[in-house]
């Protein structure tokens, strides 16, 4: 599909796997110009065809640095926000810092590395803020209280951030996955099993059972939705959360 993007410029964090990955590669086959953004130079290799640039979503100079060489580059037209998923755990006994630290690479990152971007969308009036959540937004996951709890404040902020710069032409959006076979997933699946003692065939099937769709999500299945969120046919959805996740959240 010609989503009439190409030759647009995007930035997508958290590009060397998983989702990112997917969001950067689908996005490149329609003819955007994608900035990859990862830890480091060796995590890129799986994304030649792209610029790569390297920041820690972690380290408040490695987010500046990023924020700087945008304003160099003049911005960009898509920004797809995405971070690693934190720590598992429950919400009784999370420390403050544990909290500051998820907010601080999960939330303000992307709050500041999408600040810098605003103006030129708003003077080119036009621009797409895509940011990956969780169905735990909507329906809390057992055992990702850091999670559940930063994402849940993400949403708000994206919600916000939507009507206040519609009128500019730029659209604020979230992709909520259910369950995606990525590495992420998989590290779910086996950390699962380890607590459980349950073999790691029967946490699958167990976790799979689950969801209406009977399979887990392909990357690519997400990657095409963030596609067509960015693309000029999607210029009226805004403020909107989209979840792929198989049928997997149960409210309407
Ligand atoms: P993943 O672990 O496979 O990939 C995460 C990406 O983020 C990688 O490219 C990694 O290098 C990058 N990253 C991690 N920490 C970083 C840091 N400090 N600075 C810069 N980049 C960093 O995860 P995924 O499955 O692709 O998930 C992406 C996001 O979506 C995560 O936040 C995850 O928790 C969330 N999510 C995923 C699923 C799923 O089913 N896969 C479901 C719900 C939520």
């Amino acid at each position: 599909m010609d989503l009439a993007i190409a030759g647009k410029r995007a930035l997508v964090l958290g590009a060397s796997r998983g989702l990112g990955g997917a969001s950067a590669r689908l996005l490149h086959a329609e003819g955007v110009d994608v900035i990859a953004a990862a830890r480091s130079a060796g995590e890129m290799t799986a994304a030649e065809r792209f610029t790569p640039h390297v920041v820690d979503l972690s380290d408040r100079g490695s987010v500046e640095a990023l924020i700087a060489h945008l304003g160099k580059i003049g911005g960009v037209d898509i920004l797809v926000n995405n971070t690693g998923g934190p720590k598992a755990g429950p919400a009784m006994g999370q420390t403050r810092e544990t909290w500051l630290a998820a907010f601080e690479t999960m939330a303000t990152s992307i709050f500041s590395i999408t600040e810098a971007v605003l103006p030129g969308m708003i003077e080119r009036k036009w621009g797409r803020i895509i940011t990956i959540g969780s169905s735990g937004i909507e329906q809390p996951i057992g055992n990702l209280a850091l999670s559940n709890g930063v994402r849940a404040a993400i949403a708000g902020w994206s919600k916000t951030l939507a009507s206040e710069v519609a009128r500019h032409g730029i659209t604020v959006n979230m992709v909520l996955p259910g369950r995606i076979d990525t590495d992420r997933l998989r590290s779910i699946d086996k950390a699962n099993a380890e607590n459980s003692g349950k073999d790691l065939a029967r946490v699958q099937e167990a976790s799979i059972a689950e969801i209406p769709a009977g399979r887990y999500g392909d990357a690519d299945e997400f990657g095409a939705v963030v596609a067509f969120l960015a693309g000029a046919g999607a210029s009226y959805v805004t403020g909107s959360m989209i979840r792929v996740d198989g049928g997997l959240t149960r409210s309407v």
